[in-house]
């Protein structure tokens, strides 16, 4: 048996989403941008997809605008609405796509302010408020931390920005698919998604700009997407995008999200009564349902996400783009871990496949592989032995 709970890595394509995408890479050819009929038929598959979308986002379809994946939808917000001379407030636990993005306006001149977290990984909407300045151009606070799952208090930000007249992005691309995002209850201006980390294909995301926002284009070229983001449309994964968005929105109709909740609490509560000197960063925070981020005191994380692919579970020791570095994770760190504690960190994220059986699968193996690496472990034993 192999089980998958990597799902904020990516998730695997639904057999739905697939089959909207296939007829594109076949007799569906066409450009979108050609007036016969061959560009019709794509155009209105297009067109279709950014209704789903903008039905998923609770916003008009003329708001969405496609892109490579989130991080592009990151870069095109920061870079597309600000310029050298503003001054952008974000948090120290950003995706990268967001992070970098920012440190490149930073050496493009413009000034960069990162907000701290609290041991639960919130950002403080005070600590928002008195980091405007007059030249506050643009918030940028996530939506929901791809690391621990965290739910940013964003409703209360967007209040501060429309107060202070700046504007505010936010990264949903944890967020979408799944918990419920309008908005215009969270009041932004332009908001980031991913196609991967809802069942659609790699390469394939959206950025969501309010009606009347100013954005500078990342790209030269055609008029596509109303001149914010030239190049020929990616038209399977636009559809693959949008079936994604209407499977989204049926499975909050199912309770998809809340079946998920269930299957991760059964996760941490099964681990946490089996193994000692473990908790769970951040779990009294506001999380997306599927997310898991817990600490195993006295192993290594990596050591651990390699033993436990041997036996056929899939997990990550935090964000999939940094997998691989020694460095620990910068999230885990702003929420005040140490190092160590840090790099004993493990990410557990469900995706709609998961199953009771892959849970209980997941339950048999891992505290009996964090037993097997501690006894490995000169610390840990000499800990033990003190005792
Ligand atoms: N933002 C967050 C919060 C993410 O988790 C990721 C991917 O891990 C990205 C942005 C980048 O998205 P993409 O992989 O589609 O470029």
């Amino acid at each position: 048996m192999r089980v998958y709970l990597d799902n904020n890595a990516t998730t695997p394509v639904l057999p739905e989403v697939f089959d909207a995408m296939r007829p594109y890479f076949g007799e569906r050819f066409g450009n979108a941008s050609s007036i016969h009929s061959h560009g019709q038929e794509t155009l209105a598959a297009v067109e279709q997809a950014r209704e789903s979308v903008a039905e998923l986002l609770h916003c008009r379809a003329s708001e969405v605008v496609f892109t490579s994946g989130g991080t592009e939808a990151d870069n095109l917000a920061i870079a597309g609405l600000t310029q050298p001379g503003d001054h952008i407030i974000t948090s120290t636990i950003e995706h990268h796509a967001v992070l970098h993005a920012c440190r490149h306006a930073e050496e493009s001149g413009c000034e960069v302010a990162h907000l701290p977290v609290d041991r639960f990984g919130l950002v403080d909407p005070d600590d928002v408020k008195c980091a405007l300045r007059s030249n506050t151009k643009l918030i940028s606070i996530m939506m929901a931390n791809n690391e621990t799952g965290a739910l940013q208090p964003l409703e209360e930000i967007g209040k501060i920005a429309a107060e202070a007249g700046v504007l505010f992005h936010t990264d949903a691309v944890q967020a979408a698919g799944k918990v419920a995002i309008d908005v215009s209850r969270i009041g932004c201006h332009a908001l980031s998604i991913s196609g991967h980390k809802m069942h659609a294909p790699q390469g394939m995301g959206a950025l969501y700009v309010r009606k009347g926002t100013h954005l500078r284009p990342l790209f030269y070229g055609g008029s596509h997407d109303r001149s914010r983001r030239a190049g020929t449309e990616n038209v399977p994964g636009i559809a693959a995008l949008g079936k994604a968005a209407e499977l989204a929105i049926g499975g909050f109709g199912r309770g998809d999200d809340k079946k998920i909740c269930a299957l991760r609490d059964r996760l941490e509560q099964g681990i946490l009564a089996q193994v000692e000197d473990a908790a769970v960063n951040g779990a009294s925070a506001p999380r997306v349902p599927n997310t898991s981020n817990v600490y195993f005191d006295h192993i290594d994380g990596e050591a651990m996400v390699i033993a436990l692919d041997l036996k056929g579970l899939a997990v990550s020791t935090g964000a999939a783009c940094s997998s691989g570095a020694i460095e620990p994770s910068h999230v885990l760190i702003a929420m005040g871990l140490t190092p160590d504690r840090a790099r004993a960190s493990l990410r557990f994220s469900l995706g709609k496949q998961t199953t009771p059986e892959e849970i209980d699968f997941a339950l048999a193996l891992v505290p009996d592989t964090v037993a097997r690496l501690r006894e490995l472990s000169p610390v840990y034993s000499k800990q033990t032995l003190r005792i």
